[in-house]
């Protein structure tokens, strides 16, 4: 009654051949999550970690118990959120040089750090300047609005994440969705937008911009970049991207999407970035034109009124963006890189020979299995949390009701002994909670 109150469509066969606690569990947390971020099950994430291995991989230490296991589900690409040879001692001399704070808005809490990083970002993503925020999440939504605002029209992907989603908002600027990674789509809004249908002129808009992700963090898939990119082009639109899960995860030297699919960075007005993934750190980053950035440094309220970045979490990126440019003297970084991609490829493929259903390209560390059925979410993490194998599981309003998935996350510093292990329980599991729903590839003889 519910359901059909709220009017959610396929709220059969969700209740069909369910225990009575899964279902009263499920009403509830999806009650709840009507007008909030989440709904999963809480036992392989909600509780505190108080503890980790020293590769984040291993060992999750929570409040009610310790479990050994296996991490599938942090963004701990490059396997940089641990201690490190190189990064870890400059991290902590930095922490006793400057303290874990500035305690200071930039105006007076710039540091050397702060400002050799932001020329070092501005370098990595080849962009001619960058400049810091203390949070991914505060960059998209405190620049957004800063770029554009009332008589503006900002053109968004479908999926684009959350802090996307509230910079637009937030801005005033019309807000237009077009279908996920679908260039052609995108053109019919501009084409919509732009004339109405009809051959005219007048840009009824005072800007345009088209805001897209590197790697969309549910669906595990790339842009379609040059794509959109040549649409951008013919309308005149500026391009923002959201390098968050990309940046130093994919591309022969860790440059990201532009690098990976042959995208000349001139090309992308806006590049955004987080430091919170393949770095090991927090805080993210705008690069742009020396002109665009003036303009943030001047304008923009969470970097005139907000304290600046944390020294040592500064100093951490400047480190692992050394090691993954080799500055560091040794070939770390490009082994890391080289690592990323086969423990990506290796794990995708043999998801899929064994019958998941599993989204996204080749190269993406983040793979998502599809569960469809939310009542498989508690099933499946549990499960899997049983034997050993720690997996984030996203569902409404994160996803659309029907289409629950487990999260996948590889990391460079997963071995393929913890793969292969990995790969063992989800099988096992997948069989359990029945979400192989392609016959499996007989194997080679
Ligand atoms: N953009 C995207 C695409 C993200 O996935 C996230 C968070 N996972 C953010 C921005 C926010 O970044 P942060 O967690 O560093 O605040």
């Amino acid at each position: 009654d519910w359901f059909k109150a709220k009017n959610v469509k396929g709220y059969a066969p969700i209740c069909l051949g369910l225990e009575d606690f899964y279902v009263r569990r499920l009403y509830l947390r999806i009650q709840d999550c009507f007008g909030r971020p989440i709904a999963s099950a809480p036992d392989s994430w909600f509780d505190v970690v108080e503890r980790t291995s020293k590769d984040s991989n291993k060992t999750l230490q929570r409040t009610s118990n310790t479990t050994r296991c296996l991490n599938l589900g942090s963004y701990n690409y490059l396997g940089f959120a641990a201690a490190d040879e190189y990064c870890t001692p400059r991290v902590i001399e930095s922490l006793k040089k400057y303290s874990a704070s500035t305690c200071s808005v930039r105006v007076d809490g710039t540091t050397k750090l702060h400002t050799e990083l932001e020329e070092l970002v501005a370098r990595f993503v080849g962009k001619p300047a960058a400049i810091l925020f203390g949070m991914g999440y505060v960059t998209n939504s405190a620049i957004i609005p800063c770029l554009i605002g009332k008589g503006g029209l900002i053109i968004s992907d479908s999926l684009n994440h959350n802090s996307i989603v509230n910079g637009a908002r937030g801005s005033g600027a019309t807000v237009r969705v077009f279908q996920h990674n679908s260039p052609a789509h995108l053109e019919e809004v501009l084409r919509e937008q732009i004339a109405g249908g009809q051959p005219r002129t007048h840009r009824p808009w005072k800007k345009i911009i088209v805001i897209v992700e590197g790697i969309y963090s549910m669906e595990g898939e790339l842009c379609k970049l040059p794509e959109i990119i040549a649409v951008c082009k013919k309308y005149k639109a500026y391009t923002y991207l959201d390098e968050a899960h990309s940046i130093g995860a994919v591309g022969q030297s860790g440059r990201g999407i532009c690098e990976l699919l042959g995208v000349d960075p001139a090309d992308v007005d806006i590049m955004m970035g987080t430091f919170t993934k393949s770095f090991g750190s927090c805080g993210g980053y705008i690069a742009a034109s020396k002109e665009i950035i003036q303009h943030l440094k001047h304008s923009c309220p969470a970097h005139l009124y907000a304290t600046s970045m944390s020294p040592p979490a500064v100093q951490q990126v400047i480190s692992a963006i050394k090691v993954i440019l080799g500055e560091d003297g040794s070939n770390r970084g490009a082994q890391k890189l080289a690592r990323i991609r086969e423990n990506s490829n290796f794990f995708r493929s043999e998801l899929k020979k064994m019958g998941f259903e599993v989204l996204g390209d080749n190269d993406s560390p983040v793979m998502p299995i599809m569960l469809y059925n939310p009542a498989k979410i508690p099933a499946f993490s549990r499960e899997c949390l049983r034997q050993k194998v720690a997996v984030v599981t996203v569902a409404f309003p994160a996803t659309p009701l029907l289409l629950a998935r487990a999260r996948i996350c590889i990391s460079a510093s997963h071995t393929r002994e913890d793969l292969i292990t990995a790969l063992d329980v989800i099988s096992r599991v997948g069989d359990l909670v029945g979400i192989k729903y392609f016959p499996a590839e007989p194997p080679k003889i």
